[in-house]
């Protein structure tokens, strides 16, 4: 860790030339065109410099969740390049929209309404990305309304379709039932409009295999390196590695408890590193008890978080390491390349996607293009 870096409790490094080949990777596995879903600042990495590196890797659209979020991603990506607001426009918002340069999914009849409102009142053609719902009921036109948008071209006027998109509830179980009938859902409401580019899949639709593919693919969790395979190898390189430093440490004799609650007890002398890292940082608190360390010099020894989390530090049990030279300042990996971030979530009980949006501002962040040892 640099000098900056041991000023706060802990230092997340990203690694941009992993979320490049992570990018290579799923292009190379689809036949179409993958996009990247960048919303919630790029799951937490910082969404003005993943833009860019996945810009530069080849990706060509880009998809946020929030206006706000395309409004502050915009001028990080070529402006030819259309930035996606799947959420569409808040009411009375489109313009802003347009202005901003943004493009929006519609999700609604009021969506769909206002967007062609707009449209009239310009006199000219304005390009959205249509969404239906093919059995996930969150957002997109029911199968109702896509019916009537199919029987009233009117109900387009003025809107230039891009694609045709909808989204997967359970693509990360790949025998669930309700993958297949998502699909046929799909490709009978497709059917019924003009023909349009098709999008089905995000990180875990695409190793659903082919069928599931069409025309573009929008992952986001497998860029940032959470398994999109549940259960099987990882297919993508780790991005993240999440470091904390000791503040102290300290030896406690059989029987003596830890933290906030007494939840853990000693059953044998104990020594223990205090990090300066804990759910103010958005290291999940569920994670007590639970969750593990590793010194990077000795990888091969998993150190047992022992007792709560607190809000800036947590306790670790260094007992296993021996005479190791481990001291203030030593720096442990939560998240690396021995502990992988869907480990670390699931000892926190949730998963990666959850782990990497809470991963707050608190850290000192850096980039790198590969990681250094360390
Ligand atoms: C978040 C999101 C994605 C990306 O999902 P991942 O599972 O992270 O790949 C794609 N499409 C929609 C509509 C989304 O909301």
């Amino acid at each position: 860790m640099d000098i900056a870096a041991q000023w706060a409790g802990g230092a997340l490094t990203i690694d941009l030339a992993a979320i490049a080949a992570n990018y290579r990777t799923l292009q190379s596995v689809v036949g179409g065109e993958c996009g990247a879903a960048i919303k919630a600042d790029a799951y937490g990495l910082g969404a003005l410099t993943v833009g860019p590196t996945l810009e530069k890797a080849g990706c060509r659209r880009f998809f946020v969740a929030h206006l706000s979020e395309g409004v502050a991603l915009r001028p990080a990506i070529s402006r030819d390049i259309p930035i996606f607001v799947l959420h569409g426009p808040p009411p009375g918002t489109s313009r802003d929209l347009l202005e901003a340069g943004l493009t929006p999914v519609l999700n609604s009849v009021e969506q769909l309404a206002e967007w062609r409102a707009l449209a009239a009142s310009l006199g000219r053609m304005l390009p959205a990305v249509i969404q239906i719902d093919s059995g996930m009921a969150r957002f997109g036109l029911t199968a109702e309304i896509v019916t009537t948008v199919a029987n009233d071209p009117g109900m387009l006027a003025g809107v230039k379709p891009l694609f045709v998109m909808s989204h997967l509830a359970c693509a990360d179980e790949p025998q669930h039932p309700a993958n297949a009938a998502q699909l046929a859902a799909f490709l009978r409401l497709t059917a019924l409009l003009p023909e349009l580019p098709r999008s089905l899949a995000a990180s875990s639709g695409i190793f659903l295999g082919p069928d599931w593919h069409f025309d573009i693919v929008r992952p986001g969790a497998a860029l940032y390196g959470v398994n999109p395979t549940p259960g099987r190898p990882n297919p993508m390189r780790p991005v993240v590695r999440l470091q904390a430093r000791v503040i102290q440490t300290r030896d406690i004799p059989t029987g003596q408890t830890v933290g906030y609650g007494g939840l853990f007890t000693a059953a044998r002398p104990t020594r223990v590193a205090l990090l300066g890292i804990g759910y103010g940082d958005g290291f999940h608190r569920a994670a007590s008890n639970r969750g593990r360390a590793v010194l990077p010099s000795h990888s091969e020894t998993h150190l047992p978080i022992i007792g709560r989390v607190s809000m800036d530090s947590l306790a670790v049990d260094i007992t296993d390491l021996g005479g190791s030279p481990v001291s203030a300042g030593t720096p442990f990996d939560l998240i690396g390349p021995h502990i992988s971030l869907d480990e670390a979530a699931a000892a926190a009980g949730t998963i990666g996607y959850e782990l990497l949006t809470d991963l707050g501002g608190r850290y000192h962040r850096s980039y790198t293009q590969g990681h250094a040892a360390s």
